[in-house]
Parts: C-alpha cells; structure tokens; sequence
C-alpha cells in the first residue's frame, strides 16, 4: 500500500512515515468527515469534551501529562484554542446582548487625553478585536510564571500551552454560564463577574500545575504572578497602546 498522504510504500493500518490511517486513503467522503468531526469533538478517550472535563476535574493530569508527552491522549492545546472560540462565537451570535461597554479606570497621575484613550484602547482590544486580545494574553502571561517559578524549568512554549488550556476552558464556562444567565436577566454577565470567574479557575490550575512545590510556597508566588498579569491589563498594555498608537 502506498500512502497517499506522503508516498511512503507501507502495510499495515497506518503509514510508519506520516501516522495517516489507510482507511483515509479511501475517497473523501460525507462520512469522513462527519465521523471525523465526531472524533474531534466527542471521542470519550480524547475528543474535545474529554478533555474539557478533565481540566475542570484534574487540570494537570491533562496538562502535565500533555507536556510530558501524552500528545495524542487529549486534544492539543491549538485545536482546543480553536474549537474553544468557534464555541464562543457560535454562542456569542444566538446568546449575547448588545455590549454596553466596559468600565472605565483613570489614572489620576496621566492626562484626561491619555486617560481617554486608554480607555478608548481597552474597549477596541476586547469588543471589536478579542482574538487579538485573546492572542497577546497568551503569549504574555507565561512570561511572569516562567520567572517566578524558574526552578520547575518550563520553557515558554510549555507555558503557552497550561495558558491555552486555561484560557479555552475558561472561554467555554463562560459560555455556559451565560447560557443560564443571559436568557434569565435579559443582559451579558459584567466584566467583574467574567474577571473573577477566570481568575478563580486561573488559580486553582495553577495550584494544582505547581502542586510539587509547598502549599505555603505556591500561593505567594502565584499571587505575585497574578499581580504583574492584572497591571499588565489595567495598566501596561493600555498604556502602551494609548501612548504609541493613539486612537482618534
Ligand atoms: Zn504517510
């Protein structure tokens, strides 16, 4: 058999060369992709749901054992990020209210000007543009962790991955919370209630990542790291956009 993902001659049920499985070397059919969609999503070994549930259940059984190399056991953390935010979207267009906006800090130590477009940069950032958003989250908050937590040795792709998990998961409950809550109160739930709801979650996964450090040892240093990610929020990124990319 020749595989046809790759052209390597092989037998057997999956190339030794690319891992495709024969029964893909077939003709694409509406089947296929159906019963493939279903593996992604739903298969109890490993689908998407699976591994929603056991980042609420035990987070660092799905993430250690993801940077230790169960890479086929869970969905990845870019599949997950994706299937996460067409969760998102998908919900977001039958569940969600017009925005009514967020609320506004201002820094008595900078101008009205640079206050004003702060705050202008923080309702661009995460109502017009939230994948970006989503995106430079992402790829800030490891940085603190890989710091503070130097002696466990994660590198900073290792880290992107525990804040992809996080943050999908946390994407997904939101979703379902607002399922229950948007329908009953005819409005989206607040910034706070979604802030505190991820942070939360935020915390209890990182206890458990962490968990061979002491408890004493953790929490301290978890908070500080939280710490640096709420002002890179409120205050760094804003600032840093406000101020080298005013908005008119
Ligand atoms: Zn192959």
């Amino acid at each position: 058999m020749i595989c046809k993902n790759c052209d390597y001659e092989f037998n057997g049920n999956y190339c030794p060369s690319c891992s495709q499985s024969t029964k893909a070397n077939s003709r694409l059919t509406f089947k296929n992709i159906i019963a493939d969609f279903f593996d992604t999503v739903f298969n109890l070994d490993r689908g998407f749901f699976f591994t929603f549930w056991n980042l609420l259940k035990q987070p660092e059984f799905i993430i250690q054992g993801f940077i230790n190399g169960k890479r086929k056991r869970f969905t990845n953390p870019v599949k997950y990020l994706i299937i996460a935010t067409a969760i998102q979207a998908l919900s977001e267009s039958i569940i969600m209210f017009e925005e009514q906006g967020i609320p506004f800090t201002s820094f008595s130590l900078l101008s009205n000007e640079l206050n004003q477009n702060m705050h202008l940069w923080n309702q661009t950032l995460t109502l017009d543009y939230p994948i970006l958003f989503g995106i430079i989250n992402l790829l800030v908050w490891p940085i603190p962790f890989y710091f503070i937590f130097k002696k466990f040795k994660h590198n900073i792709p290792e880290l992107i991955a525990v804040m992809i998990y996080i943050y999908g998961t946390v994407v997904i409950l939101i979703e379902v919370m607002a399922f229950i809550h948007n329908p009953l109160t005819g409005k989206n739930m607040s910034i706070e209630l979604v802030s505190f709801m991820a942070t939360v979650y935020m915390i209890y996964v990182l206890l458990k990542f962490y968990r061979r450090g002491s408890i004493s040892w953790r929490i301290p240093r978890i908070i500080i790291a939280m710490i640096f990610l709420f002002v890179f929020r409120m205050f760094i990124l804003p600032f840093s956009l406000a101020y080298f990319f005013p908005l008119n």
